[in-house]
């Protein structure tokens, strides 16, 4: 590959070069940003080592762009820029040392060589450099290229080392090789499973972030079987590692519902890129062990897991560090109706259409991909038979919220309305009028028109006493 060339297409780098020549300061572009530009995908986050002060550099840099604004981190010695929607980051090549009791390492000034050999992965541990005289030598002394070729993650020291410094590499590890579609090498991946238990010393937000991108990565049960496999999903996500193991009694079997949330969510996968409904992918069945039961007649039952996994949602949000906002809600109602759709492919009325709109509101078309996904029965014939069914359910709903509009229900009468209509105080007899009006909406006793809202407002008035003489009963 000819760096020369593709670095010359970009002014950023002849700019960071120039600076660096000027502070006579050896700079190189590394890691993430070198590793893309080999597998050719894109990235934003550019990290440049210059032998010397990363923040002086930046600070050049900076003016020589025009002043820029440049932000510090004086406690770790890097600097950052941001540049459209680029983001430069500036360090001095440095040396890392660990003690066994601390993630926080000691860092020294070091050769290039020294910094490269700090960093994860040998495809992260490459370094392009920007001189004059050698602008576009590719610096590679671990091999990443070949590890490039050769689809590996394989830790540039002794993975033991590498891993027990900093824990979370691991995760890392396993984000690449679910983001990439890389094999992890025996060796690397066997030091994963011996450290498992050093994963406690890292903090849950970090643990998180690669976690999410396990998630969003092509096919992310690979990702998350490598997390399983190696010990480290137990380590922070017992709930998920419950869902392992089939259990039979009498001969009857249930299915593993780790492999089946994991089919979930590769499903899904395919049709959304959304975070959160694949969240809701892994969730969906996050309560059948603790609903788990045996019936003589009937076999395994999870009833009501539904209820019980929306119940723990909040929980393992608020665990595993995730935001709890409508996100956490979000996730929350799909794992709380996810059954729902089933049920009425098996008896469609209009009223539990109805119904599942007016609780589903506009995230229905997520709880539809969600159920689809939830198909996955190994025989094709009733896979096709569900989904035919489902295109059925999705006309009907479509139908339906054309005629009725309950999917962002808003009371065809208000709560004001009533108080003033019959001179009440506010009380909760206003919303039990409300009530009834909705029901008869949902249930398709009325539609969701102000018209036929009123004649039955006034029926209720009536049986409920509140008409008399006085009232003004102006529509
Ligand atoms: P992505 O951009 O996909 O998040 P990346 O590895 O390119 O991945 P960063 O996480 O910003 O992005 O890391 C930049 C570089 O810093 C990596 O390529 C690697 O060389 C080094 N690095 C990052 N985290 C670690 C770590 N925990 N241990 C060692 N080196 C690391």
């Amino acid at each position: 590959m000819d760096f020369r060339a593709h670095l010359e297409k970009d002014s950023i780098f002849k700019t960071i070069s120039e600076a660096g020549g000027k502070l006579g300061l050896p700079t190189f572009v590394v890691g993430g940003y070198v590793r893309d530009l080999i597998l050719d995908r894109p990235n934003k986050d550019l990290d440049f080592v210059c032998l010397g002060s990363g923040i002086k550099l930046a600070q050049q840099v900076a003016k020589d762009l025009g002043g820029l604004q440049v932000t510090v981190f004086k406690t770790f010695g890097t600097a950052m820029i941001k540049l459209g929607d680029r983001e430069l980051e500036f360090v001095g090549a440095r040396k890392e040392s660990y003690r066994e009791d601390s993630r926080k390492p000691l860092v020294e000034d070091g050769t290039l060589e020294e910094d490269q050999l700090r960093r994860d992965f040998t495809i992260n541990a490459m370094a392009i450099r920007l001189e004059k005289e050698n602008f576009g030598a590719l610096v590679d002394p671990f091999g990443g290229v070949k590890h490039l070729e050769e689809k590996l993650i394989k830790t540039p020291l002794d993975p033991a080392i590498t891993f027990s410094d900093d824990p979370l590499r691991m995760m890392r590890a396993i984000r690449f090789a679910s983001q990439l579609n890389f094999d992890i090498e025996a060796d690397t991946f066997e030091a994963i499973t011996n450290n498992a238990d050093r994963l406690s010393i890292v903090s849950m937000e970090r643990i998180i972030v690669e976690l999410n991108k396990i998630i969003l990565s092509p096919v992310p049960s690979y990702g998350f079987k490598l997390l399983f496999q190696s010990g480290l999903l137990a380590k922070f996500f017992p709930e998920m590692v419950a869902l392992h193991g089939v259990e039979n009694v009498d001969n009857k079997a249930h299915k593993d519902n780790f492999f089946h949330t994991l089919q979930v969510l590769d499903n899904v996968s395919r049709v959304s890129d959304d975070l959160w409904l694949r969240w809701a992918a892994i969730l969906h069945d996050i309560a059948k062990p603790a609903t788990k039961r045996f019936d003589k007649s009937v076999g395994w039952t999870f009833h009501g897991h539904e209820d019980k996994g929306a119940r723990m949602t909040p929980g393992i949000f608020r665990r595993l560090k995730l935001p709890m906002n409508e996100k956490m809600l979000f996730v929350q109602k799909l794992v709380r109706l996810h059954l729902r759709p089933i049920s009425l492919v098996k008896e469609v009325s209009d009223s539990a259409i109805r119904r599942l709109l007016f609780e589903a509101g506009d995230d229905v078309e997520a709880l539809m991909k969600l159920c689809r996904a939830d198909i996955t029965s190994k025989n094709n014939d009733k896979v096709a038979r569900f989904l035919r069914n489902f295109d059925e359910v999705e006309k009907k709903m479509i139908d339906l919220e054309e005629r009725d509009k309950v999917r962002n229900f808003q009371p065809p009468i208000t709560g004001d309305e009533i108080i003033k209509l019959f001179q009440l105080s506010a009380g909760p007899i206003i919303g039990e009028i409300k009530e009834e009006i909705k029901e008869a909406i949902l249930e398709g006793v009325i539609r969701n028109d102000r018209q036929e809202a009123h004649e039955l407002l006034m029926k209720i008035a009536e049986k409920k006493g509140l008409i008399n003489n006085e009232v003004n009963l102006k529509k």
